[in-house]
């Protein structure tokens, strides 16, 4: 049961189960083990209008809410976490802060393809002196005339083999740090534009993980997301959305594991019964069911936040350090209900356990959301 979903909250909901149940389910064993990027369900995504939830309906988008795009991720992560990694991205950490510091043009141009799943988008923060430390940008922009020479490398970039547009962070004054960064939107075709090696994770398979490199690549300044120096800004703000579409996606990896070790524990018999009837896996069933609707309604409150606030990054962060925790305890119950075959990469529950962990670190480890949260409530 799920209180006051709207009707097109509720339909967005319907088709993303439809999508995740009929075609990424199938697929999600293949993907983890393949690690290949699945670009026939992205179009397929595309088509359903998932890759433009929150894009309005004139830039070719499904034109709805925050709550909207977080079922939608829910429902599909709970299935694949690799599916729902790609569309969080995609939309919260790309189409969002087109959307949000996008002038006129930008939106024209690059909001329809990147709606309709035409064009994936990635974003390019992270570097190797920059994680955690975001503020800490080597990678340049230099003002050439009408253009900007940007150079330097990112790494884990989510999407990044298979992207046409990134969203890429740079440098355009050193000395003022987080108040030198700006944001450009990069095509990935331009030159001096170049995704190395692909990461090999832990989990998360398939999403085309990619170190960037940046040798002169020349973008026009008409590709500039606002103003110079307010990337850092802008970077924030989506990252907002991104958290809390990070925290969908733990509640989406949580219920998929569950879902798994309540039909399992229903089936096998040991000492003559089925061991849902012994009272310590009753008792790790229900805590777990109680843990992800605590996360669930976290993250639901916070996609509200989202829409009604100037800022939620209190709710976001919040959201997001409790379900991505919610979502390695109850994937680690999940094994072990399932025992030996809990371990076995022949269940989903042994991916849903390693895809779990990806969730406490992308876009702010749990040290960085407990700071956030520290701070809101200090008033530091
Ligand atoms: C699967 C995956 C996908 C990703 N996708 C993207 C992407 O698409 N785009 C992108 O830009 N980035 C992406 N990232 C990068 C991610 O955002 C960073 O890995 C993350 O922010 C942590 O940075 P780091 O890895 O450099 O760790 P570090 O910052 O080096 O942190 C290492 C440890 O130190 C702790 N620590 C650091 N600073 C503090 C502090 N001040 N107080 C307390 N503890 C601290 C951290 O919590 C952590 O436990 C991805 C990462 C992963 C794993």
């Amino acid at each position: 049961m799920e209180l006051d979903l709207a009707d097109e909250q509720e339909r967005t909901r319907r088709t993303a189960r439809q999508f995740a149940e009929g075609e990424v389910r199938p697929r999600a064993e293949e993907i983890d083990r393949t690690d290949e990027f699945p670009l026939d369900l992205v179009e397929k995504a595309g088509a359903l209008g998932l890759m433009g939830v929150i894009v309005p309906r004139e830039h070719g988008g499904l034109g709805m809410d925050t709550l909207s795009l977080v079922l939608a991720v829910e429902e599909v992560s709970r299935t694949s976490a690799t599916v729902g990694a790609i569309l969080s991205v995609h939309n919260f950490l790309v189409c969002d802060p087109i959307l949000a510091a996008g002038d006129g043009d930008q939106k024209r141009r690059y909001l329809p393809p990147l709606a309709s799943g035409e064009h994936i988008g990635c974003y390019c923060l992270t570097e190797p002196e920059a994680g955690s430390d975001v503020a800490n940008q080597t990678a340049t922009a230099v003002r050439r005339g009408a253009d900007y020479v940007l150079n330097g490398s990112k790494i884990f970039i989510t999407n990044g083999k298979a992207a046409q547009v990134a969203l890429v962070y740079a440098s355009t004054d050193r000395q003022q740090r987080h108040q030198g960064i700006t944001a450009f939107v990069v095509e990935t075709e331009r030159p001096g534009f170049r995704f190395a090696k692909k990461e090999r994770l832990l989990g998360i398979h398939g999403s085309a993980c990619a170190t960037l490199f940046l040798e002169d690549c020349v973008v026009p300044a008409s590709n500039r997301l606002g103003a110079e120096g307010e990337g850092f800004k802008i970077a924030l703000a989506s990252l907002d959305g991104g958290r809390i579409g990070m925290a969908a996606l733990a509640v989406g990896i949580a219920q998929g594991a569950l879902d798994e070790a309540l039909s399992y524990a229903k089936e096998r018999t040991q000492f003559g019964q089925a061991l849902s009837r012994f009272q310590a896996i009753q008792w790790k069933l229900a805590d777990m069911a109680t843990e992800i609707e605590a996360a669930r309604l976290l993250t639901h409150r916070a996609a509200f936040a989202r829409d009604h606030q100037p800022r939620c990054s209190l709710e976001a962060s919040t959201a997001k350090l409790f379900a991505s925790e919610v979502s390695h305890r109850v994937t680690h119950g999940a094994v072990q209900v399932l025992g030996g075959h809990g371990y076995s990469q022949d269940h989903p529950v042994e991916r849903f356990y390693r895809d779990a962990r990806m969730t406490e670190i992308d876009q702010g480890t749990s040290e960085i959301q407990r700071s956030v949260i520290a701070r809101n409530l200090l008033g530091l």
